[in-house]
């Protein structure tokens, strides 16, 4: 790197899976900025001095994946998103401070807006599936654009019950067996659970319920094309995918950390399509 160069990196353990590196470098090599996006493997205990000594490793900021979102935010100054979600993954040095948001809102929300314009016009009701981490940054985007009522519906409804307490009132935790129930009223349904993903079970949800007018998000991005999304195609329903809030959440780091605000084209996302189908595993049966 020259002398000018900045660099980030994205910490976690393990990290090895992250496509953070593919987006950012590509970045940097479609503007002509000389820098630099490395992975960085760091086992829990070692998190709090690694992001202590940010600056002298030669970093600008980093992102966080799992399991440090939650330190992130201890050993940060976070902002207020970051705080209402209780969870950091995007960290940045700002003079002597380390300062820091959670990308996972915007990401969500932008990739909204461009896949599915005005997906929140008269939306009464929005149906979020899961109760984590993702599910807290979700449904925080939702409050913050307006909507009136958040029905999350969790697996444990006490983890729901949750993000009541944490987001108040128009949240509406609800069991998982009265999921269905709760379409027919839905403009929106977004999956923040793990189901759908590569190795685990699917999604059984009677997407038939659901409005003409209805979106639906899902945030697993491995598969792309998950049981949930297909479905909701088949419908004519419009849909928007996890690769797109992956793509969409990573803006602001590299905004902050390289000082460009980058744009997310359709040649990124093909570059990062081709990069998961190269890693996807065949189906069973073919090897
Ligand atoms: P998490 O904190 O571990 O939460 C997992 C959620 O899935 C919980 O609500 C859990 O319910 C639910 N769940 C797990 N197994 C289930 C089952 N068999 N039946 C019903 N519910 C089940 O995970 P997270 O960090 O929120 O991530 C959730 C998903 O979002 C993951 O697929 C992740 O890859 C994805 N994500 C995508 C992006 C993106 O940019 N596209 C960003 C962040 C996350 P319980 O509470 O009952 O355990």
């Amino acid at each position: 790197m020259t002398a000018a160069a900045r660099a980030a990196c994205i910490v976690g353990w393990p990290v090895g899976h992250s496509r953070s590196p593919l987006i950012h470098n590509y970045w940097l090599k479609h503007y002509g900025i000389a820098g630099e996006y490395r992975r960085e493997a760091v086992p829990p205990d070692q998190f709090a001095a690694f992001v202590k000594n940010l600056a002298a490793r030669g970093y600008a900021g980093c992102n966080v994946t799992l399991p440090h979102k939650e330190a992130a935010l201890k050993l940060s100054q976070p902002d207020d998103r970051a705080e209402a979600v209780g969870a950091a993954n995007t960290l940045w040095l700002d003079g002597g401070s380390l300062l820091s948001t959670n990308t996972d809102v915007e990401g969500f929300l932008d990739n909204l807006d461009a896949a599915a314009p005005h997906w929140d016009r008269d939306l009464r009701a929005a149906v979020v599936l899961g109760a984590g981490g993702a599910a807290r940054a979700v449904v925080y985007g939702l409050l913050l654009r307006g909507v009136g009522r958040v029905i999350v519906v969790n697996r444990t409804v006490d983890r729901a019950g949750g993000l009541r307490r944490r987001f108040g009132e128009r949240v509406h935790p609800v069991p998982w067996n009265e999921r269905d129930e709760q379409l027919a009223e839905a403009g929106l349904v977004v999956n923040a659970t793990t189901l759908g993903m590569e190795h685990q079970d699917s999604l059984t949800l009677d997407i038939g319920r659901l409005p003409g007018h209805a979106v639906v998000a899902d945030l697993v991005y491995v598969p792309l094309l998950t049981p949930l999304l297909t479905a909701t195609r088949a419908r004519s329903l419009r849909t928007a995918d996890g690769l797109g809030m992956l793509l969409h959440q990573a803006v602001r780091g590299f905004t902050l950390w390289f000082g460009k605000k980058p744009q997310v084209t359709d040649e990124l996302r093909a570059l990062v399509e081709a990069d998961l189908a190269a890693s996807a595993e065949p189906p069973s049966g073919i090897s």
